[in-house]
């Protein structure tokens, strides 16, 4: 029987979502994402979830709500406590087949294998057998279908990574701002009020976390005195530091969701960095009431600070801070840096 498999258009979608099609493609089953995220799906979401919920989470319930209306038999909503050794993935996220199974919406059946690499990349086995399990897949050929699927994202991931590496951080005639944010943050433009689309409207070359390999962000955390265990912490603030050390890269900008645990620290060792290296930032939190025109203004004035601060090769001195009171002749000849990052706290 050929099964139709229902998978939310949220989360860690945007991250594996190439492997899971690609996986249950070859498995001769059908496969239904639901649509891109709309109002619709967000409210409905925010209303079945509990009120300590972040946004992408809210997001992902409506999207289950949206599946069970498509007359699906399954719904993928896979367990991912670790995605490699020694790190986990949010709570929340782990949480999601509990969190959907608890609340009061009918939804179809649930397949939620589970996966935890954080001792051993060979549980990734378990994982698979707990599908085939559910699916009533033959083992062998479950097994084949996902290593022919981990080479398709492989190859996804590889040319972002090499067309990265091979041109310039610094584009003539654009500005370039890298965008801190998780990728489901990054690539729900609903969330995110299509924040990539405008950034390169109004001139901007857009660097994302996921075309930094990840040997380049590891090393640059290899230096921290304690491992950080948070796989989107490690992206987050690997990337940001690499970044942060190249001359092509005009500022920064943090995309995080109201009501993020991970974030709420991991943003302030981010910050905290870009402070000691003077790189302007802006910090942007996202809920379910964030406005387009807000937004836009924001990104304006940072575009406008960054693009007069090269033009007049000023060395700001803000006002805010260590040198309110004194005048900016004394902050100078004193060697204030031009942390314009003070202006956007
Ligand atoms: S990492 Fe943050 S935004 Fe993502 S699911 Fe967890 S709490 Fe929500």
């Amino acid at each position: 029987m050929k099964y139709r498999i229902g998978i939310p258009r949220a989360v860690m979608y945007y991250q594996f979502g190439t492997i899971w099609k690609s996986f249950f493609h070859t498995m001769d089953t059908e496969v239904i994402v639901s649509g891109e995220t709309n109002k619709k799906i967000l409210d409905e979401g925010a209303t079945r979830v509990v009120d300590e919920a972040c946004l992408p989470v809210k997001v992902y319930f409506g999207h289950a709500m949206q599946l069970a209306r498509e007359e699906v038999d399954f719904l993928f909503i896979p367990r991912l406590v670790s995605i490699e050794k020694k790190a986990f993935i949010c709570p929340k996220l782990m949480g999601l087949p509990d969190m959907l199974s608890a609340g009061k919406s009918s939804l179809p059946p649930l397949i939620k294998p589970t996966l935890n690499l954080v001792k051993s990349e060979s549980r990734l086995e378990d994982f698979l057998q707990d599908i085939a399990k559910s699916l009533s897949f033959d083992k062998k050929k479950t097994r084949q279908a996902w290593h022919l699927a981990q080479g398709v994202y492989n190859k996804e991931m590889e040319s972002k990574r090499r067309s990265f590496l091979e041109n310039q951080i610094d584009c003539p005639g654009l500005t370039t701002i890298f965008l801190a944010a998780h990728p489901y943050l990054i690539h729900d433009r609903f969330l995110n009020l299509n924040i990539v689309d405008k950034l390169k409207k109004m001139g901007c070359r857009v660097i994302l976390p996921e075309e930094i390999p990840p040997e380049v962000q590891n090393a640059e955390l290899s230096c921290l005195r304690k491992p950080l265990f948070w796989s989107f912490g490690k992206m987050q603030l690997g990337s940001v530091r690499f970044i942060a050390r190249q001359p092509g890269a005009k500022g920064i900008i943090i995309l995080s969701s109201f009501g993020c645990g991970i974030d709420s620290f991991i943003d302030n060792m981010v910050v905290r960095y870009l402070k000691k290296m003077g790189v302007p930032y802006l910090n942007i939190i996202l809920d379910e009431h964030s406005g387009a025109a807000g937004l836009d203004t924001r990104i304006e004035a940072f575009l406008d600070m960054l693009r007069w601060k090269e033009s007049k090769d000023e060395d700001y001195v803000s006002t805010y801070g260590s040198y309110l009171g004194c005048d900016e002749g004394t902050a100078r000849a004193s060697g204030a840096g031009c942390s314009s990052t003070t202006l956007f706290q």
